[in-house]
């Protein structure tokens, strides 16, 4: 994006996003509204941008899939973004929640699966989701170490289901916000334990 001023940026981004967006109108009224929402933080998404490429960070690939085979698991997914510098990788997940909203997922190390499940199928040293919310952009990134994290979570999946194929019992274990509304409130007796 270097040597480029920022209208030029932006005019090109969004005529972009009206190329892509162009058959999901067609179909869906509401993705006028997510397409206003994304105008909304075009600015702030070329700023952000523009500052990772300062830092040396280049986009490699978007949507890239992968395919993990571990002990008895098989790891599945796509990721939204990979970025590299030199030797180094990064994989990015975008998010139209808040940053901080993202932030309470990665408190608790372990907790949040998702990136450390894309670092690990990318050996990627970095991993970070990109808020864009209310014409904001941001980046967030785990506190902890990524490859650990990582490597840690690999282990746990494939001792989970190892237990789950071994027969091991599965307590009914929903979030607060989810028991909320759960029409099984009560049979799973989650309030008992
Ligand atoms: S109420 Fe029970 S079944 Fe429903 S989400 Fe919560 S833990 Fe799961």
């Amino acid at each position: 994006m270097t040597g480029h001023h920022a209208a030029e940026l932006e005019a090109a981004l969004r005529q972009i996003s009206e190329e892509v967006f162009a058959d999901l109108l067609q179909q869906d009224f509401a993705a006028r509204a997510w397409l206003a929402r994304w105008f909304a933080s075009l600015p702030a998404y070329l700023d952000w941008q523009t500052e990772n490429e300062a830092q040396g960070w280049r986009y490699a690939e978007a949507e890239s899939t992968f395919d993990w085979q571990l002990e008895g698991v098989r790891l599945r997914g796509r990721i939204d973004r990979l970025d590299v510098r030199e030797e180094e990788k990064r994989v990015l997940d975008y998010k139209t929640q808040s940053d901080q909203v993202l932030r309470n997922k990665l408190l608790e190390p372990g907790e949040d699966v998702q990136l450390a499940c894309y670092a690990y199928a990318h050996e990627a040293a970095d991993a970070a989701f990109v808020s864009i919310e209310n014409g904001k952009v941001k980046l967030v990134e785990p506190r902890h170490d990524v490859p650990q994290l990582a490597q840690l979570n690999a282990e746990r999946l494939v001792q989970v289901m190892g237990s789950i194929r071994g027969g091991a019992g599965l307590p009914a274990n929903g979030i607060d916000q989810a028991c909320i509304y759960c029409e099984m409130r009560g049979v799973c007796r989650k309030g008992e334990w």
